[in-house]
């Protein structure tokens, strides 16, 4: 279903970046590699475009002030559907390094992480992780929310660091420093959330959202996660889907469903209602961050701050009440 959607905007925006990139060679000089050290160079920072903030965040503090991070998608933006804008490209032209997550993720946005690719390192940094610990549905589809397992998500910004070093071999240590420091806070976290979530009564283990990208969280954590809407949002919604959340709802006296900051809240409404039409009381259990982070300069602006409110919020709603 995802993959037939070419048509001409495609061709159009293959045909500008086209374009930008000839612009490029021609009057661009790009920092990589190839010796001589001409460091004086006033301001050395690299720059690095990002997709999501989840990359954003991390890599700004591992990279530090050697870096100039940018996240092409803020907050509520959905990335499966989302499409380059002309300024997405004019940012990427100016980029050292693009990181992106990959494992179709960003599903429409496959070619222009192609061509600009062509002139600059571009990097999806999901991919290196080895495909027998990823998650897949029952199309064989691979679940591209891998950030939340931290583990995993270690994993991609090991790679992402990895280029860093390439780009910037003087600053190794420095980026490798930065990273044991950052690494620890996400271990600390990581264990603080697998405890808290583990008080969790046994029959009330079961996440529901709108769309899957809580598989890995669940897997981490052990808990059954339901999602109406297949791994990406370009998937239907069933009136069947629909259907069997009420049923297993009802099936386990489930208490509360959430809905995602990225993501149109009526399907989940829709299930509140079909649910109360059974005589079972379900409420909101609060907003999650799935796809997308919260505002900047807030806690859950920083991946470690979405972590722990999405941990907060599960733990409040299915934690709470009898037994
Ligand atoms: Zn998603």
């Amino acid at each position: 279903m995802r993959q037939q959607r070419m048509g001409r905007t495609r061709t159009l925006k293959a045909a500008a970046l086209l374009g930008l990139t000839l612009l490029v060679t021609a009057c661009g000089t790009n920092t990589n590699g190839n010796g001589d050290a001409a460091a004086g160079s006033g301001d050395n920072r690299i720059t690095i475009v990002t997709t999501i903030s989840q990359i954003a965040d991390p890599i700004s503090v591992i990279g530090g002030d050697k870096v100039d991070v940018l996240s092409l998608m803020g907050p509520g933006v959905d990335p499966h559907l989302y499409n380059a804008t002309q300024g997405d490209i004019a940012k990427l032209d100016r980029a050292d390094l693009v990181l992106y997550s990959g494992l179709h993720l960003e599903g429409q946005m496959n070619e222009v992480f192609e061509e600009i690719g062509k002139t600059r390192p571009t990097l999806a940094i999901s991919e290196s992780i080895p495909e027998e610990e990823l998650l897949k549905d029952e199309q064989g589809d691979i679940d591209p929310h891998v950030w939340f397992d931290m583990d995993l998500w270690k994993q991609a910004l090991d790679n992402a660091t990895e280029e860093l070093k390439q780009l910037s071999p003087e600053d190794a240590q420095y980026f490798d420093d930065n990273r044991s420091a950052y690494f620890a806070q996400l271990d600390t976290l990581n264990a603080e959330s697998k405890a808290k979530l583990a008080e969790i009564p046994e029959g009330k283990r079961t996440l529901v959202t709108a769309h899957d990208a809580f598989g890995y969280f669940g897997r981490a954590n052990g808990i059954d996660v339901v999602g109406l809407q297949g791994l990406s949002t370009e998937d239907e919604i069933g009136v069947s889907d629909i259907n069997d959340t009420i049923s297993l709802l009802t099936q386990y006296n489930i208490p509360a469903v959430f809905v995602e900051s990225s993501i149109n809240p009526k399907s989940i409404e829709a299930v509140i209602e079909g649910a109360k039409s059974k005589g079972l009381e379900v409420k909101v259990g609060g907003e999650l961050f799935s796809d997308a982070m919260g505002e900047a300069g807030t806690p859950e602006g920083t991946y470690l701050g979405m972590y722990k409110h999405n941990v907060e919020t599960i733990y409040a709603a299915l934690s709470g009440g009898g037994e």
